[in-house]
């Protein structure tokens, strides 16, 4: 018996080491992949790309803040809407949601959060899905984003922010130095940004902003409803041109009746600006994505089908 025993442990070794080999020719760059990955990552696209997430419904009890009476709007309830760009050079988050993913579990269904700002006012926002989960669905985890564009400051924009403090964040100087003021603006909820706060940061001193030096992602700044609050103008190879409008209107009514929020931060100024958009969507021929739009945003495509 003892004289099989070393036969018996070079065979075991033979069969262990065909396993290795077999194991390495199956893999044979895993050495070399910087961050090997169970899901499957996005590789840049050739061309532009625009994807609609869905962050939420808010569920609207005061029309009035909006200068409107229930019975001249489709809908009470607005869209929660968040975007991810996809370019060659890089990958850009608009806006980032009213509910933190960290604040509530998914759960396959759709299910009601209750939001309370720090000044009491309080919100109730219907979500189906985290955004971390929706990136992730297309290939992304939040360090794959190159450049964080909030459209303003608004809580209802800025719950995932922290995610993306490892981003470029593009911002003007008069937006941040509102959200870090002692004393914060109102309608907004400060932790959910305060990341941001050592953010590689880049101020945005033009108008308008060329994301990716090409023309393709243009960040306009559409003062008036905050200081620094800004559109984002996409020219998509197949769509053709997009301009997203951030809280430039919020119900589609406040266009057509010509009505301005109780809340601007200035509203001469949220006027001068939709004046000027309204000569930018004509000289362009660029549709209007009212981001709030609950009826409009219903019809666009969501991730992972995507704008090209
Ligand atoms: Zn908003």
């Amino acid at each position: 018996m003892q004289r099989n025993t070393p036969r018996f442990l070079i065979a075991a070794l033979v069969v262990a080491l065909s396993f290795a080999a077999l194991v390495f020719a199956t893999v044979p760059r895993a050495a070399g992949q910087t961050e090997p990955s169970p899901t499957r990552r996005a590789q840049s696209p050739r061309s532009l790309r625009l994807y609609v997430f869905d962050c939420g419904t808010i569920h609207v009890a005061d029309l009035s803040r909006f200068s409107l009476k229930p019975e001249e709007v489709a809908t009470t309830d607005l869209s929660v809407a968040c975007f991810l760009v996809t370019h060659p050079k890089g990958t850009l988050i608009r806006d980032a949601g009213a509910v933190p993913d960290s604040a509530w579990k998914p759960t396959g269904a759709a299910g009601t959060q209750h939001v309370m700002l720090p000044d009491s006012q309080q919100r109730d926002v219907t979500l189906s899905k985290s955004l971390s989960a929706q990136l992730a669905e297309v290939g992304y985890s939040p360090p794959d984003i190159t450049y964080l564009a909030l459209s303003h400051y608004h809580y209802d924009h800025t719950a995932n922010a922290n995610l993306f403090a490892g981003a470029t964040w593009l911002v003007r100087q008069e937006e941040r130095d509102a959200m870090f003021a002692e004393k914060p603006p109102v309608n907004t909820q400060p932790s959910t940004y305060a990341a941001l706060r050592n953010s590689k940061t880049l101020i945005l001193k033009t108008d308008d902003h060329d994301v990716f030096g090409d023309g393709t992602v243009i960040i306009k700044w559409a003062p008036g409803h905050t200081p620094g609050h800004q559109v984002l103008y996409l020219k998509l190879p197949r769509t053709g041109p997009v301009l997203v409008s951030g809280d430039l209107y919020h119900y589609p009514e406040e266009r057509a009746l010509d009505r301005v929020p109780t809340f601007e931060f200035n509203p001469a100024q949220t006027r001068a600006t939709r004046v000027a958009i309204d000569a930018f969507l004509k000289k362009t021929g660029a549709q209007l994505w009212i981001q709030h739009d609950f009826l409009a945003n219903a019809k666009l495509k969501k991730s992972p089908r995507y704008y090209d």
